[in-house]
This record gives structure tokens, C-alpha cells and sequence, in this order.
């Protein structure tokens, strides 16, 4: 076949167009759809190996297609180009015969699938690095970096990733209607895949940048505690922050519908993110990731890749189905797109574990895709996360309102519209702001139900009726608190009949407090715990551990300890209970959704946002080994009652496609019975 002397493609094309009649096929992808990416889509990542050039691209295609995707993310260029570059630093596929990019892209965009072009600029291949030295990540030694696999580490401030990405970018967006760009190991890798760790660049690029920023040499690493070390960090989010505004500035030049993705956010409409573990870290880490992801980036979508391998050296082999499917259940239920990430095509995996259940979520999102598309969290609970980020009083919290069946969102005092949400609950972890004083204050004064955590509080927050702040009591072993017959008829929670003192593990905060201030829990200063003759204690203070006011019309109770994390590090019964009693009996905190099952499934609430339905998801983690996950035991009759928004004219469950029966309950609430539980459902009221 003739090449074209400036670009082969159009010949190319040309003839395999002749050749295959499905090239003609009509273009289904409506690439006017202003922020496409909103909407929660299912992506599927294929990372191809060079060998993959010769894979069958209509059982690729048509695996795809039977998966439910409907965005596949890519190779198309950088460390090789899947498609007939003309640009003397990019290295041709050696593999590909014709142009793999076009055909795929034309195939994928005649089935409606989206495609988001992945490159790689970190690094190339020996023989460009060896023409190009000036690209090149320098050590201490001046050396680049040995070559992996044939592959040389290039640095963010050279001419090939600053100008050179550019022209590749410009190249493929002049020759193919893709959907998006996604960028891989951006930014400045500290290791190898052999975990070989790789020091701050030492290239000239990266020396005269640094000083022309700071005025300052490079450092030689970046572990000691110096001012250019610390200039380095910012050294490393400025540079890259401004090349993403780059490539932002050429993508949306050529179509602003294009999505730029990738693991940082300046630029960014898809934060990516991967769940890339052989083993679950925390049984809640997507449901927290997606919604801190939304949360702390309004107007930007996250896909969270549920990585199909354990770890880099057995990229071909998988993780356990079960933590696949709940990585991926988990960004679904939370508003994020289903991403799934697999070494080669789709349909060639040598290790097939868990595919059967990337394709069941998948295919459940495809087929309910109404109701999932377009919905908001409808919170009973907004947990704050301004301060406690994911520290382990949050994820204490986070597990408390979980095994509860407490409806929460993760919010922010700055960016959250509090007026919405009747219950906040606020970990504390450092002295409060002014506004964020104000704003409690107001939130309260306007009905709101407020559960502070932790320390300090003081006066200033003048909901709460402190009279006057008093010492920090400092983290003391064998410690408790009293619970007096009077908190245990106050909080009414049935485990307290078998507890009359909490272990305490860390500081508490105390206070002088104005009349109209309930106090309960009584402080226990250290008891002796050895030998087991002395193991009493011979004093009960009256510093209390829970504080509790009403004021005009909202309310408010503080728990001047770190509860959230004495529960993630005890897993006392105790400590769950005082934050659930503290909020249905003391806050007296409206429920909108109460659930009646085992504290092993997970719970969302969320609301259409045109008002035309709500649903309940279950998660069953019954399944969970320590860390593995196994297949979940079956769990029946589960009671879901909700008191809706509007009223609802039918109930049913979109994972069995069986409607149910409502029955009304008190004040205004409506019941259901879920029969049956396998691993996940999700309850539909329609109004
Ligand atoms: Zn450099």
C-alpha cells in the first residue's frame, strides 16, 4: 500500500475501507454532548501490550460491546503508537499492520462507544533517547536513568514532554474523532516498576526551571527538611498544574467535548484513580474516594479504575471477583463512572476471575441506566470532612453510620449546602475558624442538628453554651468513662444494659458549661490494670464525656473525645452506640430511611434530580475474609422503610426486576420487604 508522503492515513483508510464494509458504518457518537462526561459512563481500560496490535478488533469490539462499556480507554500513543505517526520521536507499533487506532475508533464510535486516547509520555523508547539526551530524567550521577525494557525515563521539563507532547496530541486530534485524552504517569514517577526508586531530577531543564522559580539550586533529593526540598514540592504540582493548562489550552481549542483524564485535577474533567491492591485496604475505600472525589471537585467526574491484577509483576493474572465487583458497586452508587483495567483485550484474558462480574455491573448500569444516571445523594447525615480528611476518627465514624444503616454524604462546611442537610456530624481536629463558627452557629440557630467529635471547642461556638474552655486531658492508659443509670435512660440504646463504663484511649477536652447544658458520661482517671489483684479503679471525676444543649430550635451534643477512632481501633460496641444514640435519642436526628439488616450491608440513599424517583442500594459484604473477599452469604427479608419525597405509586427491585409490595407505616413513612439479598440490589420508589 502506498503511504502518503505527509500522513498514510487517509490512503490507509481509503483501502481498508474498500476492504471492510463495517467501516461505514454510521458514527454513533454524539461528540456535541457538552460535559459528557458528567454522566456516570462505564469504562473500560484495555492496556495494550505491542503484541496486541495484531488482536482481532471485531472479537475486541464485540467484547466490549457485550460487557456493557460505553467510554474504552485506548493506546494510542507516546511510548508506542498504535496508529501511522509521522513524527520522527514517537515509536511505531512494530507490531501493527495498517492504522489500529482508526479502525478501532471507527468500529468502537459505530457501536455508540466513547474512546478516550491514552498516551504515555514518560518515557521512550531507547533509540529516540539516545538522539535525545536533553529529554532525559538525570540522576545525582548525571546518568539517565537505565533503560526498562527497552523504555528511558524522560523528564517532565523537557522538550519532548513539554513540546513534543504537544505535536503527538496535535497529530492524532488532526486524524481521529476520539472522545477524550487520558495522560499516564504524569508528573515526576519516584519509581521504576521494579520499585527501584528513581531521585529528583538532576537535568539542566529541571535546574534552570527551579532557580528561574526560586532562586534557588535544585536539592539533590527530596527527603531532608530544608527550604529547597520544601520548594520542591511545590516545584513539582506548579509545573505540572501548568501543563495540564497546555494541553487543556490545545484540546479544547480543537473541541471543548473533549475530556482530558488523568490522576491530578488542575485542567482535568476525569480524575482518574485506581483501586490496585491484591487485597481490599478498607471495605469502605470507594465509597469514601468517590464521593471525596466529587466532593472536593465540583464541576469534574472521577472513574476509578477497579484494577483487574494484584500488583505490577502478575499484571496478567486477578483479584478477587468479589473485590472487583464492590470497587466498582461502590463508584456506582456514590455518583462516579464504572472503570475497569486489564493488561491486553478484553476478550484474551489468560486469567478470566472476575470478568463475569465486571460485565454483571456493567450490564445492571446499561440496563437501569435511568435510574442511575442523573441522581444526587439524599443524605440523612452530612459528615464533615474539612478537617478529618480520611483520619481514622472519619473512618470510624464512617463504619458507626454504615453498620447503622445511616443514610450520610461526606460534606464540607465551604462548599456544602448545609440548609439541606437536618444532621451534621463534625470531627474536630484543630482549633475551628471564625466562618466555620458562624456557619455552626447559623446552622443551628436555623434547626439544624449538630454532633461535634474530638477538640478543641470553646465558647466561640456559642451554640454549644460553653462558659469557659478548661485543660485537655491527655491520653492516659486505663481510662474510662462512667456510664450512670441516668445516660443509660437518656441514650436507651439496649447494649447499654450490659455496659456501665467505655474505654477511653486518648485526651479529652473539658469545659465549665452555662445551666441549660446536659452533661452525661462521667470521666474514670487512670485504673490500674496489673497485676489482675490490682485491676479497679478507686475514683469517678465529674468531668463529663458527652455534652448536650437545645437552643431556640436546633441542637447540639458534643462528644469531647475521639469516638470515631477509638471504634476503628477497639471495635466496641460501646462506642458505635453512644454516636447512634447521641444522634436518634439526643439530636433526636430525622431519619429518612431506616434499614433492618445486618450491619454487613451497605446502604445509599439517593434522589433523582428532576424528582421523579428515589432508591435505597444494599451492598452485601458478607463475603469479607480479613481481607479477602469470598462470595457473599445470601441474606433474606430485609425491611427498607422510607419516608419519601413525594408520594410513591410503586416499589420495586432493579437487580431481580420484581416489583414489590408497600405497605404505609408511621408518620407519613412507606415499607418494603427484600426478599432476598445476593450481593447487591437496589430498591426503586417511583413517585
Ligand atoms: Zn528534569
Amino acid at each position: 500500500m502506498r503511504r502518503n508522503p505527509k500522513f498514510g492515513w487517509p490512503v490507509l483508510a481509503l483501502g481498508l475501507a474498500l476492504l471492510t464494509p463495517s467501516l461505514f458504518a454510521a458514527d454513533l457518537v454524539n461528540r456535541a454532548e457538552p460535559d459528557w462526561w458528567l454522566t456516570p459512563r462505564r469504562m473500560i481500560q484495555t492496556n495494550l501490550r505491542e503484541i496486541d496490535a495484531a488482536m482481532d478488533v471485531e472479537a475486541y469490539v464485540a467484547s466490549l460491546k457485550a460487557a456493557g462499556a460505553n467510554v474504552v480507554l485506548f493506546n494510542v500513543g507516546g511510548i508506542v503508537a498504535n496508529y501511522p505517526t509521522d513524527l520522527p520521536y514517537q515509536y511505531r507499533n512494530p507490531f501493527m499492520k495498517g492504522d489500529l487506532t482508526g479502525e478501532v475508533v471507527k468500529r468502537l464510535h459505530a457501536e455508540g462507544i466513547r474512546v478516550i486516547a491514552r498516551f504515555d509520555f514518560s518515557k521512550v523508547n531507547e533509540r529516540i533517547a539516545r538522539e535525545h539526551p536533553d529529554w532525559l530524567t538525570r540522576q545525582r550521577n548525571d546518568q539517565s536513568i537505565a533503560p526498562y525494557n527497552g523504555q528511558v525515563a524522560t523528564c517532565l521539563n523537557g522538550w519532548y514532554q513539554q513540546e513534543g507532547m504537544l505535536k503527538i496530541l496535535g497529530e492524532v486530534l488532526d486524524h481521529y474523532p476520539i472522545d477524550g485524552v487520558f495522560f499516564n504517569m504524569i508528573g515526576y514517577p519516584r519509581s521504576d516498576y521494579s520499585d527501584r526508586p528513581i531521585g529528583v531530577c538532576q537535568c539542566d531543564n529541571c535546574r534552570s526551571r527551579f532557580r528561574e522559580m526560586f532562586g534557588l539550586e535544585l536539592p539533590l533529593n527530596d527527603q531532608a527538611n530544608t527550604e529547597p526540598v520544601r520548594k520542591y514540592a511545590e516545584f513539582k504540582s506548579r509545573t505540572i498544574s501548568d501543563q495540564f493548562t497546555k494541553v487543556n489550552r490545545l484540546v479544547k481549542g480543537r473541541n471543548p467535548h473533549l475530556a482530558i483524564c488523568t490522576y491530578t485535577a488542575a485542567g482535568v474533567d476525569i480524575i482518574r484513580k485506581e483501586s490496585n491492591t491484591a487485597l481490599d485496604t478498607w471495605m469502605y475505600e470507594e465509597s469514601f474516594r468517590t464521593r471525596m472525589t466529587l466532593l472536593e471537585n465540583p464541576g469534574k467526574q472521577q472513574a476509578n479504575a477497579a484494577v483487574h491484577f494484584p500488583h505490577y509483576p502478575h499484571r496478567l493474572a486477578s483479584v478477587s471477583p468479589d473485590l472487583t465487583r464492590k470497587r466498582l458497586f461502590q463508584c456506582m452508587v456514590s455518583g462516579g463512572w464504572l472503570d475497569f483495567y486489564c493488561i491486553g483485550p478484553f476478550y484474551s484474558q489468560e486469567d478470566r476471575l472476575g470478568l463475569d462480574q465486571v460485565a454483571d455491573v456493567f450490564r445492571f448500569h446499561a440496563a437501569n441506566e435511568r435510574w442511575l444516571a442523573s441522581t444526587v445523594p439524599l443524605p440523612d447525615v452530612g459528615l464533615v470532612v474539612d478537617q478529618a480528611e480520611k483520619s481514622a476518627e472519619l473512618r470510624g465514624l464512617m463504619r458507626i453510620l454504615s453498620q447503622a444503616h445511616v443514610s450520610y454524604d461526606l460534606v464540607s462546611l465551604a462548599r456544602s449546602d448545609l440548609g439541606k442537610l437536618p444532621t451534621l456530624i463534625l470531627p474536630i481536629t484543630e482549633p475551628m475558624t471564625p466562618t466555620a463558627l458562624q456557619q455552626l452557629d447559623t446552622y443551628v440557630n436555623n434547626g439544624g442538628r449538630l454532633l461535634l467529635t474530638g477538640g478543641p471547642v470553646t465558647s466561640a461556638l456559642k451554640c454549644l453554651g460553653l462558659r469557659a474552655t478548661r485543660s485537655t486531658l491527655p491520653s492516659e492508659k486505663g481510662t474510662y468513662f462512667r456510664l450512670q443509670p441516668e445516660d443509660k435512660a437518656r441514650l436507651k440504646a439496649a447494649v447499654f444494659e450490659k455496659l456501665d463504663l467505655l474505654p477511653l484511649n486518648g485526651e479529652v477536652w473539658t469545659a465549665e458549661i452555662g445551666n441549660d447544658v446536659e452533661s452525661l458520661l462521667r470521666f474514670i482517671p487512670p485504673a490500674m490494670f496489673g497485676p489482675p489483684e490490682k485491676c479497679y479503679y478507686t475514683n469517678v471525676s465529674d468531668i463529663p464525656g458527652l455534652y448536650l444543649r437545645s437552643s431556640a430550635r436546633g441542637l447540639v451534643a458534643w462528644i469531647p473525645w475521639r469516638v470515631g477512632s477509638h471504634f476503628e481501633e477497639l471495635g466496641h460496641a460501646g462506642h458505635a452506640a453512644l454516636v447512634t444514640s447521641a444522634l436518634d435519642q439526643l439530636l433526636q436526628a430525622p431519619r429518612r430511611v431506616r434499614v433492618e439488616a445486618p450491619a454487613l450491608v451497605e446502604v445509599t440513599h439517593r434522589v433523582d434530580s428532576a424528582g421523579r424517583f428515589e432508591w435505597v442500594s444494599l451492598y452485601n459484604h458478607s463475603g469479607q475474609m480479613d481481607r479477602v473477599l469470598t462470595a457473599p452469604v445470601a441474606l433474606r427479608d430485609l425491611r427498607v422503610q422510607i419516608r419519601p419525597r413525594s408520594p410513591v405509586k410503586n416499589v420495586r427491585l432493579l437487580q431481580a426486576g420484581k416489583p414489590l409490595s408497600l405497605a404505609a407505616a408511621a408518620e407519613g413513612a412507606m415499607g418494603c420487604v427484600v426478599p432476598l439479598l445476593n450481593a447487591y440490589e437496589i430498591v426503586l420508589f417511583e413517585y
